[in-house]
Formats: structure tokens, sequence, C-alpha cells
């Protein structure tokens, strides 16, 4: 084990999870969903309306200028925490939904024209897709959908180059499958969608509690995620991207601080990245956000990841011991997401059996309904860890699995 990771200490931080649900000790096991919150993000959602709410930017007040002051400094906290050049490449949003929707419509509009081409990968999250084929229909542009093999890795060398064509305007792929588990090569992806002059945006909903994000080393166009996610509040989001390209697209959504003037005869917009900021935003929870951050920063992302893989690749293992088991994505480098089947049994019977024991599991098609087309099946059960797991609840999982599945016999 690591040094100073002490998981004791993390969990207690966590209010949630000391509480039983059905008179039993919670097994939170449903992190890719959403993950619980530490109390410092709590305490900072409740201290913004307790001490110090105001809407931002408007106020000449005291309380308006603290909250916007929070409010910038988050932005700031953000923009060195995933290595970003410039504060005006962090937009606030209320999670991955909202800055995949931006890109899809912004960045369409500027950019794709009739009979443009747009990859995504057939691993995505509906959110990756459905937003896609929307401005794909709006701008007559067609989505091009890169492969898996049965083992869940994307078939990058194989295929991606023929895929891209002179028409092919953005590649828009996750950088951790949230029903696989896979940790996608986005590097190699990146490098080659430059070298034919596509831009890259990166889905991190399911990356960027596990693993350092860094996007210049990177050198994605867009990169976004939702903070409840990390440990922070529902409504808190981000999308990073490039300000050669933020400036280039056309506002998201009209309203109050994305503008310079109006007038009823035109309107000049704001800056970045206010722009792509209108009306006001979910401030708490940006204040939440910044806590979550600091609260991953201070546990460490080295501790982290090594930690989850250590625990990941022990539920693997115990996991490969039942039997009648399938384990669902098997690629070489993965996250703490573990999809699986038991031979001639109904995930939603094994999830709802589970439940009893106080054991959260996901069960269905993760809303990523392609990943199942493609295994002929109609959802799974699906695991996924956060850095308070432990091995004993990895345990307890598998005891109450062999137990659920006993029932149903
Ligand atoms: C959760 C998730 C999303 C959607 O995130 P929201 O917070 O619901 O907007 C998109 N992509 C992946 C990979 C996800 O795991």
């Amino acid at each position: 084990m690591i040094k100073d990771y002490n998981v004791t200490q993390i969990r207690a931080d966590f209010p949630l999870l000391q509480e039983k649900v059905r008179g039993k000790n919670l097994i939170y096991l449903d992190n890719a969903a959403t993950t619980q919150k530490p109390l410092s993000v709590i305490n900072a959602v409740s201290d913004y309306y307790l001490k110090y709410n105001a809407n931002v930017h408007r106020g000449v007040h005291y309380l308006s200028a603290k909250g916007t002051q929070m409010f910038e400094d988050t932005r700031k906290f953000v923009k060195n925490f995933i290595n970003a050049s410039d504060v005006s490449e962090i937009i606030f949003t209320r999670g991955t939904t909202e800055s995949i929707n931006l890109v899809a419509s912004s960045f369409c509009e500027a950019f794709v024209g009739k009979g443009d081409e747009i990859i995504i990968s057939e691993m995505e999250h509906h959110s990756n897709i459905v937003p896609f084929q929307l401005a794909g229909q709006r701008h007559g542009a067609v989505i091009k959908v890169l492969p898996f093999d049965e083992d869940g890795e994307l078939m990058i060398d194989d295929r991606l180059e023929d895929l891209i064509t002179e028409k092919t305007k953005l590649i828009s792929v996750c950088h951790v499958s949230n029903s696989l588990g896979t940790i996608n090569d986005i590097k190699k992806i990146i490098n080659i969608a430059h070298k034919h002059n596509v831009s890259v945006l990166i889905d991190g909903a399911q990356a960027i509690s596990h693993l350092k994000v860094d996007v210049r080393e990177l050198d994605c166009d867009f990169y976004c995620f939702s903070g409840h996610k990390i440990y922070a509040p529902m409504g808190s989001g981000i999308l990073y991207g490039k300000k050669s390209l933020l400036e280039k697209m056309p506002p998201y959504q009209g309203g109050g601080e994305m503008i310079k003037e109006v007038r009823f005869s035109g309107t000049t917009f704001n800056d970045l990245p206010y722009k792509f900021e209108a009306g006001t935003p979910s401030v708490a929870d940006v204040a939440g956000l910044k806590a979550a951050l600091e609260y991953v920063e201070h546990i460490g992302y080295e501790n982290i990841e090594y930690y989850e893989s250590q625990l990941t690749n022990y539920a693997l293992e115990k996991l490969k011991t039942i039997s009648g088991i399938r384990i669902i994505g098997n690629a070489k480098r993965r996250a703490g997401v573990i999809s699986f089947l038991i031979d001639g049994y109904h995930p939603l019977d094994i999830g709802t059996l589970l439940d009893l024991f106080g054991v959260a599991i996901r069960t269905g098609h993760h809303c990523a309904q392609p990943v199942m087309e493609h295994y002929s099946i109609v959802g799974t059960c699906r695991l996924s860890i956060a850095m308070y797991n432990t091995f004993d609840e990895i345990d307890m999982f598998v005891e109450s699995l062999c137990q659920a599945i006993k029932m149903l016999r």
C-alpha cells in the first residue's frame, strides 16, 4: 500500500459513506454515475448561501465582489489544475452534457458545413453522440464511427486514418469509457487528428477523478468534465477550449453576461470566456467545485491512481473466480469501471438483490446503447470505484454477489 494513503481517514471526510441503507453499511460502487461529496465540498456550498450569496459580476457591493472573486479564483484554479494556458480558456458549464452541446452547436456553426464529417467512437456515452447527431442534421454533416475490438479497445491503428478525409472537421471521443472502463490512447488520437488538421474534443467525464489531466501536454482542442463525477456538486462543469478556436466560435446561448452592448439594431458579444457563459451561473456549485479539486489535489493523483488500480485489479481477480461470469471490456489500460454479466441471470435482478445487501451498483445500458449493441446484450451490471472504496468493500460486494446468485437459482 502507498505511504500516507489513509483510506479510513478519506472515508471519514465523506458523511454519506457513514450512512446505513436498508440497515446495512452502504457499499457505494456506483461512482461512474456520480461520486459522493466530502464535507469540505458540502460546507463550501452551504457557506456560499450562508455567508456570501449574491449574484456575480454585476454588483459593486461587498457580497457580489466576494462571490465574483471566488468564482474567478476557481477559474484560475481549474486552469492550473488541468494546465491550460489561460483563464479565458476555462468555461463554466452545468456539466459534461452541456459542455459537449456547446461545442457541437458552436463549433459546427463556425466550422462544419454540408458534407463535412465528424468522427466519434463506438464506445461513447449518449452525451457524446446525440449532440453531434443534432448538429450534424442542422449542418448536413455526416457522423462516422471509430469502432472498438472485442476487448473494448478503440481500433486507432487499424481504422482511424481510414476514416479521416479532407472533409473531417472534428473527432470527439471519451478519455475513459463509462461502460467498458477502457482508458483510450487519446494522445495518439490527437496526434493523428492534428496531422490532418482535425480538431479533437475529449469527453473527460470518466477520467477526471482517476487520472491527472494536462490539456497542454495532450494538446487536445477541447476537454470537458462534470463536477459531480469528481466529488463536486451537480450543476458544476468545465469546458476547456483552445482560445484560437473559441474565439472563432459563435455564442452558444444568448442572455446576460455574454454581451458587450445590446441594441435592437444588433448586439456585440463579450470576450472569452464570458461569451459562453450566458445568464446566472451556478455559483455555489462552483464554490463546491473548487473545494473538490482542492481535495483531490490534497490526496494526490499519483496516490489515487495507484490505489485505485490495486483495487480494480483485486476486484477483477475476485470476480473472475465466480462461475458463469463474463466481464465486458478487457482493455489493457483500464480505470475502475467493471461491467459484467452472470450467465443466465438478468442484470436488473442481480442489481436489485445486491441492493438488499446495501451494495449500490448500476445495471442497464449505462447511456451507451451502441456498446451494448456491439456485444448483442441489453445491459450489464457495472461496479465503479472511487478513491474511498476499500478492499473490504470489494470482498463484501463479491460475497453479496455470490449470495444473490444463489438466491436466483
Ligand atoms: C456521465 C458521463 C457523461 C454525462 O455527464 P453529465 O454529468 O450527465 O452531463 C458523459 N460522458 C461520460 C463518459 C460520462 O461518464
